[in-house]
């Protein structure tokens, strides 16, 4: 079997990316061993936040003080799984540092900030283009919800730091945020408007439409897990699979959080490792934000989807083996019915995934050191849905030997070694 080019993981970022190898006359191989916009990966249970403006990383400085409560309240919205922590250590560690002075977040927001600029409008050109303009919102900007000034003036930094980078936003005082998002409760009197964001409105649909899409252009699907790189004299001969070898010129590692031991079969040590994330829907129609919301206090996002209204959030380190711990989709359930009461919760439905992420909050896209042909797209954490257009453009023009449209240097994954 022969590709030009063969595609490790058909989530959000290995469908952008095919579309956009094919766009460049390249015949694509989707490798995966569950279905396109399936419940095992994040891209199907992630918030839907198309946030160009999420350039903050998820450490911050001083952070490290919490690291107690972290491991005294399991259910809290930051855990570490105490018999985890051994594990974890090496990767939380780098967590810490990597954010431990605003300089650092600075130096960070300003790299995310070029892969995430115009997100809104990537997504709804590749959406069009896939006949799944429906499922993007371009344009419904995203709230951030407090309940006090206080609140958002303890995220000072961050806003100060997106003020800076010119992305514009909106300070919304308590009568005019109870008009704009008449079903939420009046416990939250204060909100932020980022009008540049928009949301997708279903995101598993949209990876198995896009998914569709590249089928319908000629690329292959094939339900597999890889294992491997076959190589002589440091060029990539062939992707090994589980259903045998596919030969190709590149091969684009696109596993969300099954990266790792790939990226090292490709010469580079990422430490990459799950945020585990859960959602709780309330299906059906019936009271909801009107513009996605986040709730400060509570680290969730609530976004009505086609399927209802989803609160996704928690941060879990815990490793990707364990077993769902379904308190912690409780939790988001009652913070549905907190945050707009009378929401009908009598069909909910529970979902846990593993965010791909690296310490710093950077995704690794670039060649690999190791094994000419190989380019890593993964390590997106919490911002891969948003991302992955660019990322999709990034990795095709790594492939095909384009100069990519970005300073791909902040988002080496030798940046670890
Ligand atoms: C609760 C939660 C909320 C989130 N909210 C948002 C949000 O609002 N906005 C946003 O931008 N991001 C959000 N994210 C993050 C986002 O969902 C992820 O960053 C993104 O989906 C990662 O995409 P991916 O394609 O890299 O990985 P995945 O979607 O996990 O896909 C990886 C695929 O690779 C396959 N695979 C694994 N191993 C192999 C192998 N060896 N061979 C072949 N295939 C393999 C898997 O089966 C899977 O289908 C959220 C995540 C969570 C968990």
């Amino acid at each position: 079997m022969r590709s030009d080019a063969v595609i490790i993981g058909a989530g959000v970022i290995g469908a952008q990316t095919a579309l956009q190898l094919l766009d460049r006359g390249l015949t694509v191989t989707l490798v995966d061993p569950g279905p396109p916009g399936g419940e095992q990966a994040a891209s199907y249970g992630n918030a839907a936040w198309l946030s160009s403006h999420s350039v903050i990383p998820p450490s911050s400085p001083g952070v490290w003080r919490q690291v107690p409560r972290w491991l005294r309240d399991p259910l809290g919205p930051l855990a570490v799984r105490p018999s985890y922590l051994p594990r974890a250590l090496p990767w939380l560690w780098r967590y810490l540092r990597s954010a431990s002075t605003p300089a650092k977040v600075e130096a960070i927001a300003r790299a995310l900030r070029t892969l995430l600029v115009d997100a809104p409008a990537l997504h709804a050109e590749v959406a069009a283009k896939a006949g799944l303009a429906h499922l993007i919102d371009a344009k419904s900007g995203l709230m951030h919800v407090y309940t006090d000034r206080a609140g958002f003036e303890a995220e000072a930094l961050g806003w100060r730091i997106r003020r800076d980078l010119g992305i514009v936003f909106e300070e919304i005082e308590s009568e005019a945020l109870a008009e704009r998002q008449p079903d939420l409760s009046r416990e939250y009197r204060f909100g932020v408007f980022v009008p540049e964001a928009g949301h997708c409105r279903n995101p598993g649909a949209y990876v198995a439409g896009l998914v569709a899409h590249a089928e319908s252009r000629g690329a292959r699907r094939i339900a597999a897990r890889a294992l491997d790189f076959r190589h002589s004299g440091g060029r990539l001969g062939a992707v090994v699979t589980t259903q045998g070898e596919i030969d190709c010129g590149t091969a684009i590692i696109a596993a969300g959080v099954r990266s790792g031991p790939l990226a090292a079969k490709a010469g580079d040590r990422v430490p990459l490792d799950s945020e585990r994330g859960y959602h709780a829907i309330a299906e059906g129609d019936g009271p909801g934000p009107t513009t996605p919301i986040m709730v400060g206090d509570r680290k969730v996002v609530i976004t009505r989807l086609e399927q209802g209204v989803r609160c996704a959030g928690q941060v879990e380190i815990g490793g990707i083996e364990a077993l769902p711990d379904w308190r912690r989709a409780e939790i988001l359930k009652s913070h549905l019915v907190a945050m707009f009461p009378g929401i009908d919760t009598s069909r909910i439905r529970f979902w846990m995934g593993h965010r791909p992420s690296t310490p710093d909050g950077i995704p690794c896209i670039g060649a690999a050191s190791g094994v000419a042909g190989v380019v890593h797209a993964f390590g997106h954490g919490h911002i891969g849905l948003v991302s992955s257009a660019r990322t999709g453009r990034l990795a095709a023009q790594l492939a095909t030997g384009e100069a990519p449209e970005i300073d791909l240097t902040p988002f080496s994954a030798q940046r670890f070694s």
